[in-house]
């Protein structure tokens, strides 16, 4: 193979630091890199001939060494609610999804994926049917903040698309570190959210390693029921994850969220909402309360409005801040992991029967 590409560094890739070493193998000064991520990330620009204010035989030399990635959605879906949802095809053909949610006053949030699928297999989720096909590069991770951003403000970003950021944490700090950069979208700690299964170890190490806002999806309040909603628990029990959560570095005023889906019949007893209170006691805790959002995949019902109500106004009563999320963009099924849902089926790649753990209880 003589392709002189497939040699180049795709500069989407690489931390202020890799950029720095890059640079520096090329024999070019360090001030240099903070105006390439500008022209990468905020300006946009993808062809080193634009870059107009670095010496021509550096952009020449670029041009020969590296690329830089950039991503058109292959599909979009707009929602009647203005929720987006973008569709990505990767170099290798696999595909990963991002959905950006329209805020108050005309912010967004953008919900992105960090793997192929993911590994953990949660009875109530439709991207855990799938299984991991792989992790996504720091690049790929990026590239969705980029290409939805050519596109309007992204004010907030949260890990909740496809996969499990932690079990792909080397690749979601890397990242993080893109993101946060002052010379490219200087986000700040505090408008990134990554949500997290419960992979305990890896939350110990992220938060030795970087500052994010920290989000754990719990779902169930005995081991029992978490057990058969998420098989990470039998791994990692309640008891260890609370611990990690308890320990878990915080700033003032931070809180964890703590992701709670509803299920119709399984964890929306008020025995639940009084666990949960016992549970979250001694941290610093909001509570997202989700309703089950019903998919081919799933025998799970939602829970009835009167089921919702009565928990959230169990956990106010007792002081614990908990917010009934509604899932935006149902009319194109924009809940993670449906839109691959939805398309695969329609091409006849999914065959599995859905994963029914505990309906039979
Ligand atoms: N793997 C991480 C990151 C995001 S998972 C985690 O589990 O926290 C995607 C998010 O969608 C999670 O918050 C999950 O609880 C939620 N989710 C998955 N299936 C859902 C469904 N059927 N209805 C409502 N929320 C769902
Ligand atoms: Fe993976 Fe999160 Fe879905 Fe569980 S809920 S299968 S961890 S994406």
């Amino acid at each position: 193979m003589t392709d002189p590409l497939r040699h180049r560094v795709d500069l989407k890739e690489l931390t202020r630091q890799e950029m720095t070493e890059f640079l520096a193998g090329l024999g070019r000064e360090r001030f240099r890199v903070g105006q390439l991520m500008r022209w990468i990330y905020l300006r946009g620009v993808t062809d080193f001939a634009a870059m107009t204010d670095l010496a021509k035989a550096l952009r020449e030399d670029l041009a020969q060494r590296a690329t830089i990635s950039d991503w058109t959605p292959e599909a979009v879906e707009e929602s009647r609610d203005g929720t987006r949802k973008y569709l990505f095809r990767l170099a290798d053909g696999e595909t990963v999804e991002s959905v950006r949610i329209p805020m108050e006053g005309g912010r967004s949030t953008l919900c992105i994926s960090t793997q192929v699928g993911c590994a953990m297999g949660c009875s109530f989720c439709l991207t855990g049917s799938f299984g991991l096909q792989r992790n996504l590069s720091a690049g790929e991770i990026v590239n969705q903040v980029c290409a939805a951003a050519k596109e309007g403000p992204v004010n907030n970003i949260v890990m909740m698309g496809m996969g499990e950021p932690l079990h792909n944490l080397d690749n979601v700090v890397r990242a993080l570190q893109i993101l946060y950069d002052d010379d490219g979208f200087s986000y700040g700690p505090r408008k990134v959210t990554l949500s997290t299964a419960g992979l305990v170890p890896q939350m110990r190490e992220l938060g030795e390693r970087i500052r994010v806002q920290l989000a754990v999806s719990l779902n169930a309040t005995t081991d029992e029921v978490r057990d058969q909603l998420m098989p990470v628990n039998r791994r990692y029990p309640l008891a260890e994850l609370m611990a990690a959560c308890r320990d878990f570095p915080l700033q003032p005023r931070q809180r964890i969220t703590f992701e709670y889906i509803l299920i119709h019949g399984i964890n929306d007893w008020p025995a639940d909402a009084r666990r949960l209170v016992k549970l979250l006691h001694g941290i610093r805790a909001k509570v997202n309360l989700i309703p089950f959002n019903a998919h081919e995949g799933s025998d799970f019902q939602p829970p009835t409005g009167e089921a919702v109500e009565a928990f959230q106004s169990y956990l106010l009563a007792r002081d614990i801040v908990a917010i009934r999320r509604a899932s935006k963009g149902q009319d194109i099924s924009a809940a993670c992991g449906q839109l691959k849902g939805k398309l695969e089926r329609a091409e006849g790649v999914i065959s599995k029967g859905p994963k029914d753990v505990i309906s039979d209880k």
